[in-house]
């Protein structure tokens, strides 16, 4: 196998979500069972940035490239790096008319850039990576890669052999425009067809995605079920029934060398299972930084995410005023929807001795409320897969979660008799349902401390290492490399 994996964010070099987390984790498990691997990645300024900093290697390895069909003529570069720590290469590919903003996605004419980077990749792999036999594609941005693959370049000696899996990391995000993109891209104009990328009138790059690829997966198997569900599936449940054949879920892993409570730098008390006295000095520590009141006993319940509506903040918002009633403290961090953001801080001034708002994204903080609350909620409305769950449980963190997409594969219901489960968790989208689920956790972290030692082992003894991830992954590459013989 001899494989390029190809993301918009790539950790550590440019970071918004969990989809970097995966690129730059997934790699790692998969090199081993595979003949050669890259990255690929564009070459955003904050990429530069951050391998300036971090002082990692970069060397040019190629110039004057074009993309084969795109409209736009300018030429691009690719620079050469390296996954810190390991011999993977991670190309970025660079454009100053296109990739010239500080943001990852903020970009003024995304579609522009996209289709221009998806051409770009597959002109580098033709011209440097002719060996390539698959190719790993993730989220909507590089959805077009199949595309091209399957029209423009289908008969192309090099190109026509390359499998194609595309990983769906929400669904909730298509990458929807007008139709005269494919003439930009240079796309034929027969793709505007509701059997192929037309959709309400509009060009919708995710459809292309599931249309073209030759298997699709999404990040939790419960997801890849909903996504087919008029509820879940964005308007594309019909289009990812039609592929249900070729659809899978894979659970994304935790990289427990970097989440790891006994060696987390970001943090002032290490700690094991074994020492969990540290847990509570972390507890301390948080309530101190926050100007919350410093008390051991107190429950602490978290949120840390982006504030949209997915996360459920409308039904954190819901119940604010009866959760402050209780004898709890509240913190949250985040950014997101200013609506959200603006009525979160009107709590603010209401609760100052039992709330903590946080409107910013600090990585450092972040670490700290995983390993110093209690309790951490993440009562989505919908969640793919969802990191935060998975983060909180290695610190001895109990989620608190809607049960749905992966908080439904990775949260089992706490039962305090036989002493099985890691969480707390509810099914429908109410809020009053949301504070039945706080509620029953509070209730036994006051009066079963017991009990609520063991869920804190449960969750920290839960696993979810990428090394079974990684294999599913290896699977799916067999079943689509088998597609092209
Ligand atoms: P999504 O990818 O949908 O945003 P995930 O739960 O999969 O959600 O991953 C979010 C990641 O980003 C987690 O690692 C979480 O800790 C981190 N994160 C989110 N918001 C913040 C913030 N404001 N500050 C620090 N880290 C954050």
């Amino acid at each position: 196998m001899n494989i390029s994996f190809v993301s918009y964010e790539v950790d550590p070099f440019a970071k918004v979500g969990g989809l970097a987390d995966v690129a730059g984790t997934l790699p790692k498990y998969i090199k081993k069972y595979t003949d050669q691997l890259n990255i690929i990645m564009p070459f955003h300024k904050v990429a530069e940035k951050n391998i300036k900093s971090k002082g990692y290697l970069l060397e040019k390895v190629a110039e004057n490239l074009y993309p084969f069909s795109h409209s736009f003529k300018y030429s691009f570069s690719v620079f050469k790096s390296f996954l810190p720590d390991t011999d993977i290469p991670v190309y970025l590919i660079k454009n100053e008319e296109l990739f010239s903003t500080d943001d990852v996605y903020e970009y003024p004419h995304k579609e522009h850039q996209t289709t221009y980077f998806s051409d770009a990749v597959i002109s580098f792999i033709k011209n440097y990576l002719p060996e390539t036999n698959l190719l790993h594609l993730n989220d909507w941005q590089t959805a077009l890669i199949p595309v091209y693959l399957k029209t423009n370049y289908r008969d192309d000696d090099v190109l026509s052999k390359i499998a194609t899996v595309f990983t769906i990391h929400n669904l909730g995000y298509q990458g929807i425009f007008p139709p005269d993109i494919l003439s930009i891209a240079g796309l034929p104009g027969y793709l505007y067809n509701i059997d192929a990328l037309e959709f309400f009138g509009q060009i919708n790059f995710l459809k292309g995605g599931i249309l073209f690829s030759d298997i699709i997966n999404t990040v939790s198997k419960t997801y890849a079920e909903e996504i087919q569900t008029e509820e879940y599936g964005y308007k594309l449940d019909g289009v990812l029934k039609v592929r249900n054949n070729d659809l899978y879920g894979i659970i994304n892993g935790v990289d427990y060398e970097k989440i790891n409570p006994e060696t987390d730098k970001n943090i002032p008390y290490n700690f094991s299972k074994e020492n969990l006295e540290n847990k509570y000095k972390n507890k301390l520590s948080l309530q101190k930084e926050l100007g919350l009141p410093e008390n051991k006993n107190i429950p602490v319940i978290s949120f840390i995410g982006r504030i949209v509506e997915q996360k459920g903040i409308d039904l954190i918002a819901d119940i604010l005023d009866y959760l402050t009633l209780l004898d709890v403290q509240v913190i949250i961090l985040g950014t997101g929807e200013e609506r959200f953001e603006k009525q979160l801080k009107e709590f603010q001034n209401k609760y100052n001795n039992r709330l903590s708002i946080n409107i910013r994204f600090d990585i450092k903080l972040a670490q700290l409320i995983y390993a110093g609350s209690d309790m951490f909620l993440m009562p989505s409305r919908y969640e793919p897969c969802g990191l935060g769950q998975m983060y909180s449980m290695r610190y001895g963190t109990i989620p608190i979660v809607r049960y749905t997409g992966g908080l439904a594969d990775t949260v089992k219901e706490f039962n305090c008799e036989k002493n099985i489960g890691n969480g707390f968790g509810f099914y429908n989208y109410h809020s009053s349902d949301l504070l039945v689920a706080i509620l029953k956790a509070l209730n036994i972290y006051y009066r079963k401390p017991e009990c609520w030692k063991n869920v804190v082992l449960n969750a920290m003894n839960s696993n979810f290492s990428w090394d079974k991830s990684a294999e599913e992954y290896i699977h799916l590459y067999k079943r689509a490399l088998a597609k092209k013989v």
